[in-house]
Parts: C-alpha cells; structure tokens; sequence
C-alpha cells in the first residue's frame, strides 16, 4: 500500500509577487498583464470575482482595486525550486509535476503525514507561499485530497474512507477525466466518482478505453501510476522535448508530439530498448505543465503503437484556450527489446514485420541523415522548418511515412 503526497500551490503566481514585494500583502493582486488575460490571482482578488482567463482590460473596468501585475516567470521557476528542494528533504522521490505541484511517494516514511505537515510548515515559513496539500493511497486520490480544501489546506484520505471523498464528487472533476470522457461516462449513468469505482471490472473493460482502466483502480486505491522521480530515474529513461512559437491548434501539437516520440524511439532502438510507460506533455505560454502516463501493457519502442495511445488520450491534456509552447515524451521503465520480444504471444509476427521496417528507416536515416523518413503525423511539425516538400510513401504496416 502506498502514501501518495501531492501539493498544490494556492493562487501561485500572485503569491509569489506578494511574497517578493509585501506591500501588495492583503490587496486584489493578479498576474498576467503582458498576456491581457488573468493567469494567477490572489485570494483577496478572487473574493472579488476575477477567475483565470478573465480579459485584463476587463479586471480593471470591473475592480479597479486590483493590483495587476507581468508574470514573471523566472521567479516563480524558482519558487517552484525552491518547493521541490524542502519536499527532497523528506524524500528523493519527488515528482516535479508543474511549476506549482508536485507529488512525493512517502510511502517509507515513518510517519508520513507527520513528515507532510512539516513540509507544509517549512513551505509557508520559507516561501511565504501556502500550500494546499493532500494525501492519499494513489496519485489520483491524493489529487483529489489537495483539491479537497483549498486554499491553505491539509486532507489525509486514508484507503477506508474512499467513499466519502466520492460520493459528492462529480466524475468531471477528476484528474485526467477530460469533457469528452465525462459526458461519455455520464451517458453510461455515471455521475460521481463513486458511481463509476462501484462499477465492476469486467463492465469497465468492456466499456471503457484503457485510461480509464487505470483511473478506476487509481479510484479504488490501487496505485497504477508511479511517482516519476526525476533524476534518480534518469539512467532509465530517455526524453525527447521541443520549444517552438506558442500555438493553440491541436493538430499541429499532436504533430510536435509525434516528431518527439519519432526521436525518442529512435534513440530506443539505438541502444535496443524497449518502454513500458510512456509520460508526455505539453507546456503552456505559463510554464504550466499539461501531463498524461500511458502505461503499456506490452513494452514497445514503435513510434506509431505510442502514438495510438497518445492520440487516445490528448483531448484529457489539451485544453482549449491555452497557449501552448512546447511538448515533450519520456520512455520510462526501459527493458532490453529482447525481453520485449519474449512478452509479445501473438503480436510477435506482426510486431516483427514492423520491427524490420523501423530497421531499415533507421539504416535510411544513418546514411542519409536524421530523419529522412518521418512518420506523416510529424510532417506539421517539420513543415515549420523546411520548405522543401517532403515525399510521402504508404507503407502497409505502418500506415502514411514521409
Ligand atoms: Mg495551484
């Protein structure tokens, strides 16, 4: 059984411009002036009734009270440092999830929810910034914890209580449930958290896509998603990320993600590895990070198997509204393509028709440069940089590659 720490910063960014200039203590702060839309808000501005996205223009017709401010991105980088680093003094496995959260696995320690109130002590008095923190069996619930009671707030879920965090809450408002999921499920009579953990497995896997498979033992308190340690992960992992002019248009993400995981794999087969668990993000203009874990049931390093799961989940990641910069894959739990191989029953024969495909694509690409045969869901992303048109060929296992 597993304890799950996750913390939330409260009104991030506004709280770390009141902690660098105390002046704007107790005042209606906001962030995000140079971007014309509100991106953080103090509580006193939130008590007014700005929410995030809110026009700044707006803001200031509405409540000229408000102290509306640039983001300053930079510093808040290092508040989020500085966050990770007192979490690390109770753990090293400590999950950088986003510039204002992160959850740590302290499942060892001896006394964990006396280790997270320290923790909680140590970030208000060092940062000057609360927290609201929660604790839980699975990453999901410990979400579900922070969420619970912010700002400045402490929720320990124990396993035996599960169901009463549930029971009110509404199946959309769990992590990684996006809105296509949530009307699907409501469609399905699912309404809260708990009616969807009250359905039997079998009626999961005959009716739900995989994700949803591990989010309702993640409900259940079965811990499915591990807490991704970075760097102590490192030398099992490999990463591929990409910056690029801020854009809104998922197609054109999708394709940016497809050229990491191209990359990555290629890397994979490089060294003859294969991964069991794939992580990818996209990055918003506000250094916020938008995540999923795919977990794979046979371990892979075929961009086109990863991209089918990614292109299965990125409506959960992707939201509308936000400008994204970046995105970027990791390959984690890496095994030797050989184990690989013993796993796969009866995929073996299709999976080593395709094997030989990406053989041949990695010789092309040896002798005639980095990726001259792309897969045609990069194409967007390579169309950014070269004008020349690039060649496109149908391979039947494969589907389009250019
Ligand atoms: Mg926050």
């Amino acid at each position: 059984m597993k304890t799950i720490l996750h913390l939330d910063g409260d009104g991030f960014f506004a709280a770390c411009e009141i902690s660098l200039n105390p002046k704007l203590k107790g005042k209606a702060v906001v962030t995000g002036q140079e971007r014309g839309i509100a991106t953080a808000m103090s509580r006193e501005a939130k008590a007014l009734g700005v929410h995030r996205g809110m026009p700044i223009y707006m803001v200031k017709k509405l409540y000229p009270e408000a102290v509306v401010v640039n983001s300053n991105y930079h510093s808040y980088g290092m508040f989020a440092q500085r966050m990770y680093d007192i979490v690390r003094r109770y753990t090293p496995l400590v999950e950088e999830y986003s510039i204002d959260e992160c959850f740590a696995d302290i499942s060892d320690l001896p006394d964990p929810v006396r280790a997270a109130e320290n923790i909680k002590k140590e970030l208000k008095r060092e940062l000057g910034i609360t927290f609201s923190l929660g604790i839980g069996p699975t990453k999901v619930i410990a979400k579900v914890a922070s969420k619970w009671n912010k700002p400045d707030g402490f929720t320990v879920i124990q396993p035996d209580e599960i169901e009463n965090f549930l029971k009110d809450l509404h199946i959309g408002k769990v992590w990684g449930i996006g809105p296509a999921t949530s009307t699907h499920l409501q469609r399905l009579g699912i309404q809260t958290a708990l009616d969807f953990t009250q359905r039997d497995e079998r009626w999961v896997r005959e009716n739900l896509p995989k994700p949803e498979h591990f989010l309702w033992h993640e409900l259940r308190g079965h811990s499915v998603y591990r807490v991704h340690h970075e760097p102590d992960d490192d030398y099992g992992s490999i990463q591929q990320t990409r910056t690029f002019t801020p854009s809104t248009k998922l197609d054109f993400l999708f394709s940016e993600l497809s050229k990491n995981v191209e990359g990555a794999c290629m890397k994979a087969r490089r060294h003859e590895l294969s991964t069991r668990r794939v992580y990818y993000f996209l990055k918003t203009q506000e250094f916020r990070y938008h995540r999923f874990e795919v977990p794979l049931t046979v371990p892979t390093n075929d961009p086109s198997v990863i991209l089918n799961e990614i292109r299965a989940t990125v409506d959960r990641v992707y939201k509308q509204g936000f400008e994204y910069r970046a995105t970027g894959v990791t390959l984690s739990e890496l095994v030797p393509e050989s184990v690989a191989q013993n796993d796969l029953f009866g995929e073996v024969v299709k999976n080593d028709k395709k094997r030989e495909v990406w053989k041949i694509s990695d010789l092309i690409d040896r002798r005639y440069g980095t990726h001259t045969m792309i897969l045609a869901s990069s194409l967007r992303a390579r169309e950014k940089r070269r004008t020349r048109p690039a060649r496109r060929l149908w391979i039947p296992s494969m589907g389009e590659v250019a």
